[in-house]
């Protein structure tokens, strides 16, 4: 008998879940997404008046150190190379991202060479902090008050709705400060945009006569899935046991979209850093696919909000309540038999993409040597929940 496998959510842990375990098992495999397409939030779609590809849910480039991901996700179809390059509108001015040394010359109206910036920062960050415990001490630290103020704060408090002081310092971890001119703003081995959008690789990736994809299917913790040999659950983890423990943080982002003549703003995004703007970037998806040429834009404001019920879940904000919350869940779910958690949602962490590939392909490996040698099976990819 061929085992059933129950995938919950299309995106991209589903997807790379499916593509390596049908390999790996005579079986079929179902996947479920409420949606009414596939490839969750990294989704992908032309927009019918200009034929600009959209991403559909915030801007997604790809990025990985890593050449065994670069090399899997470039077998699903072609990646053009793409450097994402980032401008910060601040206090009235246009400033170089991510903080580089022309953001600093530009900013205390200096022409420091690398070391004396190096040297004139060193006397900006506050020596008192050893050990940051937060965002905003783990910015003081490095690169002091004023360039905290002006990139950092404002936009912060406006993406995560609270203040930096609350927030982990691992977020800014994301955004290194350079001493030299260099304004790429990844700094991976390998980067690079899909061709034909995110859509068309995560179809590629399930696309098997095994693999049956359900649309507009919503999971319901009170359906009947007692069929299926094992599920894999990628939406929210509290909404898996029906919020029992309350509802973990998470940010969602609104989209004002709007069409232009030419260029709106030259780039592919701006940030807008000041507390008083109400978006904190916009992005003008023509720059994603500079090997495409449109006379017409498209640039999409970005809004913040705290997640409501009907919101979709974006940012997982891990307040310190988040995580005694999430702690409860991962205990329940760890009691249960024949089900795993993976991504972004289910495991409750702000991850990339090649990150969360990488992860549901292990995993994949992982639960299929387990499964053969009769040995408990993974429930979560991760045990680092703090
Ligand atoms: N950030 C900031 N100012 C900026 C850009 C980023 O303060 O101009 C902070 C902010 O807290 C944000 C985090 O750095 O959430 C990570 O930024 P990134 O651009 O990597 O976020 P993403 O593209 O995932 O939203």
């Amino acid at each position: 008998m061929p085992h059933r496998f129950l995938i919950i959510g299309a995106g991209f842990s589903g997807a790379v879940l499916a593509n390596r375990l049908i390999k790996y098992f005579d079986c079929t495999i179902d996947i479920w997404d409420e949606r009414n397409h596939i490839a969750g939030n990294c989704h992908t779609e032309r927009d019918e008046k200009t034929n600009i590809m959209v991403h559909q849910y915030g801007p997604h480039i790809f990025n990985t150190d890593k050449k065994e991901i670069w090399d899997y996700v470039n077998s699903f179809g072609e990646f053009k190379n793409y450097i994402h390059q980032v401008k910060a509108v601040s206090g009235g001015k246009i400033y170089s991202l991510p903080v580089n040394l022309f953001t600093i010359n530009q900013f205390f109206n200096k022409t420091f060479s690398p070391a004396e910036a190096k040297l004139f920062l060193e006397t900006l960050a506050d020596k008192t902090i050893t050990d940051p415990q937060n965002f905003e001490e783990q910015a003081l630290s490095f690169i002091g008050k004023g360039l905290y103020r002006a990139f950092f704060y404002g936009y912060t408090k406006k993406q995560w709705g609270c203040e930096p002081t609350e927030l982990p310092a691992s977020i800014l971890k994301r955004i290194p400060v350079r001493f030299n001119y260099d304004d790429n703003y990844h700094t991976n081995t390998y980067t690079g945009i899909p061709k034909d959008g995110y859509t068309a690789i995560i179809g590629k990736m399930i696309e098997h006569e095994r693999i049956t994809v359900s649309l507009n299917k919503k999971f319901s913790p009170s359906d009947d899935v007692k069929n299926y040999t094992h599920i894999f659950y990628t939406g929210p983890l509290d909404a898996f046991f029906n919020y029992e423990y309350g509802r973990l943080g998470y940010r969602t982002v609104t989209f004002e979209k709007q069409y232009a003549n030419g260029d709106y703003q030259g780039l592919a995004q701006m940030n807008y850093c000041d507390a008083e703007v109400p978006y904190t970037r916009i992005v003008e998806p023509k720059f994603f696919t500079p090997w495409e040429k449109y006379d017409k834009s498209i640039f999409i404001k970005e809004y913040s909000k705290e997640t409501t019920p009907q919101d979709i879940p974006y940012y997982p904000k891990r307040l310190q309540n988040d995580k005694i919350i999430l702690q409860q869940y991962r205990t329940r779910a760890a009691s249960l038999q024949s089900v795993s958690f993976l991504g972004r949602l289910a495991t409750y962490r702000y991850m990339d993409m090649h990150h969360v590939i990488g992860e549901a392909y292990n995993f994949a490996e992982l639960f299929y040597h387990q499964f053969k040698n009769q040995q408990p099976l993974p429930v979560f990819p991760n045990t680092d929940t703090l």
